[in-house]
């Protein structure tokens, strides 16, 4: 059967080749020499009989005797060329008719080879045509594979949008001037907008939510383009609608920032059921809270009642249950401030508070505690600072009585601990330092987490809930600050507080005295 072209060689290591010639002995010979060339040969007397071979047999290169009784040399060229103008032709032409040979090449014929031949001379100019084939089957082949990766590129690039357009999430991507440039249909639905709307705008033009706006115009300005951030944000839409926007850089081969890519969560379900976990948790220890107090009180009567006495194992029993209720009383006490914190029904009545003054008092009802164990707690003011913050002091109270406690806590008897007080920029700076057991590195992170507590041969047998620093955080950040930990395993940590610095003059009060508690 006809193979349908002459590319379908190109992987086969034999190349048909059509001799025509009516001397008998130039056929056989060329035949002979071919084949050892690796060629599939077909040999033709005459014109018509090549024709008729070729419309069965598809040849890559024909070598045609321009002489020949029968057709003329110069029709059978045209007819081959006719069949198939792929098939490289060689005239082979006596010495006298080089005008035809060139005429031939006119008419499209490959080459020529003039008559009589040498073996080496057919070798030579059968090799060149050959060359010339590789040549276009390889070009054809890096062609095919061009349209291919494009194709693939294409359908790759479709199906990509396809997935995008069909995400629950919404995805947005703006230039660096914060331009709108991709939204995807779940975008518009979580931000209620016309779902025809173009991209093309500014990003406020479709969400005016201050917050939202800030974030996408710090990263496509650029701002936040290392690979780990991912700022997010939180938005509250109408409707009680709670969406989470997650952001990143986009960035170029060059690292430039070129925009930023968005992805918008409905968190709606997440936080009702945070609320409702909420509730119930405050609702549960809201109803233990009365009787545990009962029960505590009334083991404390009753030992009370038992006097001192070491060797009675009844009282050593009570001693035990009245320190587990103490315990639980704790955490219910800790637990129902969290759920306050997280109702956002804390830090209710702001006043102008003197952050060195609401120290000292802390200090000083947390003295004996470090002075049981010998430590030396410690007030500083730097760059003599007297700061105000305008906050419940009922919350600072509990943040700094928090971390001023951990402190003593996790530090060894004789320790030391420093509570420095300063400013860094329009934020009140208050560092509650240590030099105590410190923690690894990996609980770092964790350690503002609910219930998370570091347990080692130091710190197993301190008593705790682990919501001690999660109050702290909440509270900070309902009053605009942060919160952050240094620490070094075996050294000592040190908490770092920001508030907001409430700079209204206040003509009538001094900066407390420093103090010190003697190690006792
Ligand atoms: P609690 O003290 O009740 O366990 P917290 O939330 O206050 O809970 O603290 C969480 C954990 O962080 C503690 O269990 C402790 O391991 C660690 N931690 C807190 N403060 C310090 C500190 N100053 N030094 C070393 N570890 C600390």
């Amino acid at each position: 059967m006809k193979p349908e072209s002459v590319a379908l060689y190109a992987d086969q290591d034999f190349i048909p080749v059509l001799v025509v010639d009516d001397e008998a002995d130039i056929r056989d010979g060329c035949e002979r020499i071919l084949i050892r060339m690796g060629c599939k040969v077909f040999k033709a007397d005459q014109g018509e009989a090549a024709l008729s071979l070729l419309a069965r047999e598809r040849v890559a290169i024909a070598l045609l005797d321009l002489k020949m009784p029968g057709m003329d040399g110069m029709d059978v060229l045209r007819e081959i060329q006719a069949v198939d103008k792929e098939i490289l032709t060689i005239v082979i032409t006596g010495y006298a008719t080089v005008e035809t040979a060139i005429e031939a090449m006119k008419q499209g014929a490959y080459d020529f080879i003039p008559k009589p031949f040498e073996p080496d001379q057919l070798r030579i100019v059968v090799q060149r045509a050959q060359e010339k084939l590789r040549l276009r089957w390889d070009a054809r082949k890096l062609e095919e594979e061009r349209k291919k990766t494009l194709a693939d590129l294409d359908m790759e690039k479709s199906r990509i949008r396809t997935i995008i357009e069909a995400l629950p999430n919404g995805v947005v991507v703006t230039n660096v001037q914060g331009h709108v440039v991709f939204m995807n249909p779940a975008f518009l639905w979580h931000m209620g907008l016309d779902p025809s709307q173009m991209p093309g705008q500014h990003v406020g033009s479709y969400v005016a939510d201050e917050g939202f706006c800030n974030l996408v115009t710090e990263i496509s300005q650029g701002k936040r383009t290392s690979p780990e951030d991912m700022p997010a944000y939180e938005m509250a839409l109408p409707n009680e609608k709670f969406i989470l926007v997650r952001g990143r850089a986009v960035l170029g081969e060059d690292n430039e920032c070129l925009g930023a890519v968005l992805i918008v969560v409905d968190i709606t379900t997440m936080k009702v059921l945070e609320r409702l976990k909420s509730e119930f948790v405050a609702k549960v220890s809201h109803e233990l809270r009365s009787p545990l107090s009962t029960i505590h009180e009334q083991l404390a009567l009753v030992l009370r009642d038992m006097g001192k006495d070491e060797s009675n194992r009844e009282q050593h029993v009570l001693i035990r249950a009245k320190e587990k209720t103490q315990g639980l009383i704790s955490l219910i006490g800790d637990l129902l401030d969290l759920s306050r914190i997280e109702a956002g029904a804390i830090c209710s009545e702001p006043r102008r508070v003197q952050v060195a003054a609401l120290l000292k008092n802390i200090i000083d009802f947390l003295s004996a505690r470090a002075s049981a164990r010998r430590q030396l707690l410690s007030l500083h003011i730097t760059q003599d600072c007297n700061p105000y913050v305008n906050a419940d002091p009922l919350a600072l109270e509990s943040i700094f009585g928090n971390l001023i406690a951990n402190a003593i806590n996790y530090t060894q008897d004789g320790g030391e601990i420093k509570i420095i007080v300063g400013l860094a920029g329009n934020m009140v700076r208050v560092d509650v330092q240590d030099n105590g057991f410190g923690m690894e590195e990996r609980h770092l992170p964790k350690i503002f987490d609910k219930f998370y507590r570091v347990k080692d041969e130091k710190t197993r047998y301190i008593t705790g809930t682990g919501l001690g620093l999660p109050i702290v955080k909440g509270l900070v950040e309902v009053l605009g600050g942060s919160i952050s930990v240094q620490s070094t395993y075996g050294k000592g940590s040190t908490f770092t507080v920001l508030l907001p610095q409430e700079k209204t003059p206040d003509l009538g009060s001094t900066p407390p005295e420093t103090r010190h508690i003697p190690r006792s």
